[in-house]
């Protein structure tokens, strides 16, 4: 049996323990929701929590697709729960979150993608918490996308999100059941439909990748009017999962972000514990984050 390979020291990180995370955990549990957070045990819960972030994930936990990066479970998904816009709208209100990332398992079973669900969820979140900042990170609403910009364009968030997360040569292993193409233009049809809203994207890097080919795709993405970008190391969840190629540097990750910065795009954050949604209430007000 092959060992994972052992985690460099930039990637240990200490979870700290604060009043503040106890208090959103319990009113997470309270209202039954689930976050990405806890349930990918990411190394920035501590940080995130107590900036008053947390990334949701709605539509269930159960997803019709089986990527072998994710953790996720993979199956027939259960019928939406019409309560849970509400539902999370109210847990945000009483957690006094100020920047929410939304997110979701993809529901190749639904005719619109699940995009009128995620419509409502924005709507709830305005009327209960109106200063509450909104990230949607959506699924590509394969076959489906022209369909879901038609209906997501009617309620806009801060920031849209959908996340390219490798290379395009890497896409039958990584991302079976995706489209590159696919995923560029859901990006720009969105932008097209609502230029204010910013668009993001991202990518993992360690799963097979170059450098050269990170960069084809920054063009890509700039191309296709993406204004935001994050970068990070792919941690693989268990020997079962998709198997890690490389560790990148800080100093590669800091490189590319350079790249990034001249490329265009108004906010980048690179690095290796950098998550799509880490600190994404400071890149989407431009701050640094490395
Ligand atoms: Fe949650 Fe994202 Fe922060 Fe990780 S980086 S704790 S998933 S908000
Ligand atoms: Fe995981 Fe998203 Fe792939 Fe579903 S579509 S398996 S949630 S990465």
């Amino acid at each position: 049996t092959e060992e994972l390979p052992k985690k460099p020291s930039w990637l240990k990180v200490r979870m700290p323990i604060s009043p503040e995370i106890t208090r959103i955990k319990k009113t997470l549990r309270k209202h039954n929701l689930h976050t990405v957070c806890e349930e990918a045990s990411c190394p920035n819960l501590g940080e995130c929590f107590h900036g008053g972030t947390a990334t949701f994930m709605i539509m269930g936990d159960i997803c019709t697709r089986r990527c072998p990066f994710c953790d996720v479970a993979h199956g027939r998904p259960n019928a939406l729960n019409a309560d849970e816009p509400r539902e999370l709208a109210e847990a945000i209100a009483d957690m006094r979150l100020n920047y929410v990332v939304i997110t979701s398992v993809d529901r190749d079973d639904l005719r619109d993608g699940g995009a009128d669900h995620i419509g409502q969820c924005i709507t709830e979140i305005r009327q209960h918490h109106p200063k509450t900042e909104i990230e949607v990170l959506v699924p590509d609403f394969r076959g489906r996308a022209d369909v879901a910009l038609e209906i997501l364009k009617d309620t806009p968030p801060d920031v849209f999100n959908h996340n390219l997360e490798t290379v395009p040569s890497l896409y039958r292993k990584v991302r079976p059941g995706a489209s590159y193409e696919g995923s560029l233009k859901l990006l720009q049809g969105y932008k097209a439909l609502r230029p204010e809203v910013k668009t993001k994207s991202g990518l993992m890097l360690g799963v097979g990748e170059t450098n050269e080919q990170v960069l084809e795709v920054l063009k890509d993405l700039r191309a296709h009017g993406v204004d935001m970008l994050t970068l990070g190391q792919y941690m693989q969840p268990s020997r079962h999962h998709l198997a890690i190629d490389r560790w990148v540097t800080p100093e590669d990750f800091e490189w590319l972000g350079e790249r990034a910065r001249e490329m265009g795009f108004v906010h980048v954050a690179s690095g290796p514990l950098v998550r799509s949604s880490y600190h994404a209430d400071q890149q989407a007000h431009g701050k640094t984050v490395r």
